[in-house]
C-alpha cells in the first residue's frame, strides 16, 4: 500500500489541521491524542511519509529507525512516566485496527491499564 499525503497526520503535520503539540524536532513530532484513551495519551510519528511500522521498519535506515525510539523514550522520561509505567502501542495494519495510515506509537499512561485491556481501549 503506498503512502496516502492526505491522512490526517499528514495534514497535520502541514499545518492544515492543528495539534496539540507536546514535542518537536527536525524529524518527529509528538502530540496529545485528540481522543485520549489514558490520562497521558501522546501520539509519537516521524515527519517522513511511512505508512506503519512495517514501511518503518522496512525502508528506514537504522539510524532513522533507533532514533525515532530513543526519542519517544526521552518523551515518557520527560513526562516522568518510566516510574509507574506505561504502555506502548503501534497498531499495523488492518487486523489491528490502525485508523490513520502514517506509522505513529501510542504513549500511553498515567492509571494502571488492565492486563488483556488493549485492544478494548484502543477501540475506544
Ligand atoms: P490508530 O491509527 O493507531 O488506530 O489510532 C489513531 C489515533 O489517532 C486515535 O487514537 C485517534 O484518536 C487519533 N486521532 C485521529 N484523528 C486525530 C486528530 O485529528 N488529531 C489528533 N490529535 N489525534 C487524532
Amino acid at each position: 500500500m503506498g503512502y496516502d499525503n492526505d491522512n490526517i497526520f499528514a495534514k497535520i503535520l502541514r499545518h492544515e489541521i492543528p495539534n496539540d503539540t507536546v514535542f518537536e524536532d527536525e524529524t518527529i513530532l509528538a502530540f496529545n491524542d485528540i481522543a485520549p484513551k489514558t490520562p497521558v495519551h501522546i501520539l509519537v510519528i516521524p515527519k517522513a511519509a511511512y505508512v506503519d511500522l512495517e514501511d518503518f521498519t522496512a525502508r528506514a535506515t537504522a539510524l532513522e529507525i533507533g532514533s525515532f525510539f530513543a526519542r519517544v523514550g526521552q518523551i515518557a522520561r520527560d513526562l516522568g512516566l518510566p516510574g509507574d509505567g506505561y504502555r506502548l502501542v503501534s497498531n499495523n495494519g488492518e487486523n489491528a485496527g490502525q485508523l490513520v495510515p502514517h506509522f505513529h506509537v501510542h504513549i500511553m499512561g498515567g492509571q494502571k491499564i488492565q492486563k488483556g485491556s488493549m485492544a478494548r481501549g484502543m477501540q475506544g
